[in-house]
């Protein structure tokens, strides 16, 4: 399996064929082997314009939901990203070789291992995974560049906007349980300004901030 030429053609067709423009990102997507990032079960399908199962119920993101974050996210060398929801490490991967830093937290135990054991596969020594509760944000590195949410949330919880520092943005699929939208938060000025993209569907967050279903 020519890994590479899928890859290729994964950026071709699945991020720049859409609307994906930021070069410096897709030029990143070249760059990681997102066969690393899945179950071996699925190595053959890591390409695929989808999303696949990790076990316990999550999935990695389609690549070109993880791409257009990323756009948004618009990261800079010496941004600190907080990202909530780990899973495989895919979209952390990818934002390591974008910013400074990476503190990505995973509810599931068992996923916050699978995450630190891709990225290590894939050489990537910015990101650091904590198991957690990130429905309230991760207070101990606060304040951030940027913020990132990788799962479903009603709405945005008040604590992630204390943690981001003036300048940054959050980027999260907001809404109710299978309807979200992606938006972005940006606080200029200590004022927040939102914006909406286009409508998604995540597995949901869960903790205290989550869905309880
Ligand atoms: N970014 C991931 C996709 C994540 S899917 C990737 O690139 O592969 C969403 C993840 O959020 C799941 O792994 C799920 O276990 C996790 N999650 C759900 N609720 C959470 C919470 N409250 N805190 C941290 N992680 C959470």
């Amino acid at each position: 399996m020519d890994f590479k030429k899928l890859r290729q053609e994964m950026v071709e067709v699945q991020l720049a064929g859409r609307d994906v423009r930021d070069e410096k990102v897709l030029e990143t997507f070249l760059q990681i082997p997102r066969e690393l990032f899945v179950l071996e079960k699925y190595r053959y399908s890591a390409y695929d314009d989808s999303p696949l199962p990790i076990g316990y119920g999550q999935t990695i993101s389609q690549p070109y939901m993880v791409a257009k974050m990323t756009e948004i996210l618009n990261l800079h060398k010496n941004d600190i990203l907080l990202e909530i929801g780990s899973g495989s490490g895919y979209q952390a991967a990818i934002a390591s070789r974008l910013c400074k830093f990476v503190y990505s937290v995973e509810l599931v135990p068992e996923l916050a291992e699978f995450a630190r054991n891709n990225l290590e596969k894939a050489g990537i020594d910015n990101v650091e995974v904590i198991c957690g509760d990130g429905s309230i944000g991760l207070e101990e590195f606060a304040p951030y560049d940027k913020i990132v949410i990788t799962a479903a949330i009603e709405e945005v919880p008040l604590e992630l906007f204390d943690q981001l520092k003036d300048g940054g943005c959050i980027v999260a699929p907001e809404g109710p349980r299978y309807t979200q939208q992606l938006v972005k938060y940006e606080k200029i000025n200590n004022e927040i300004v939102k914006e909406v993209y286009f409508g998604c569907v995540f597995v949901p967050l869960r903790g205290e901030k989550g869905f309880k279903e």
